[in-house]
Order: structure tokens, then sequence, then C-alpha cells
């Protein structure tokens, strides 16, 4: 867990909660990104993997 600023208020707020307690921003768009950008390269590998297996 780690402390981060909030980009609308620019409050210190936890790296755990979805929505900054103060202004009510979305914090966690971000991080659901990078989350679906790495399930999209893992799939993209295994891809790949299941390819050159099957050649
Ligand atoms: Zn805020």
């Amino acid at each position: 867990m780690a402390i981060k600023k909030c980009k609308e208020c620019k409050k210190l707020v936890s790296d755990s909660v979805d929505v900054c307690p103060y202004c009510g921003a979305q914090l966690k768009s971000k991080t659901l990104f990078l989350i679906l950008f790495g399930t999209a390269l893992i799939v993209v590998y295994g891809m790949s993997v299941y390819m050159n297996i099957g050649q």
C-alpha cells in the first residue's frame, strides 16, 4: 500500500482506494488500463507460443 496524490484536488490519499475520499474523483483508471494492457500482452504472448508449437 502506498500514498499517492489525487489528480483532481491534489490531496494525499491511499493507493488502495478506488475513489478519492475528498473530492470523489476516480483514481483507478490508470491501474485498470495497466491490468488490461498486461492481460492483452499475456494473451498475445500465449498465442504466439501456441502458434509456434502448432507448426
Ligand atoms: Zn481528490
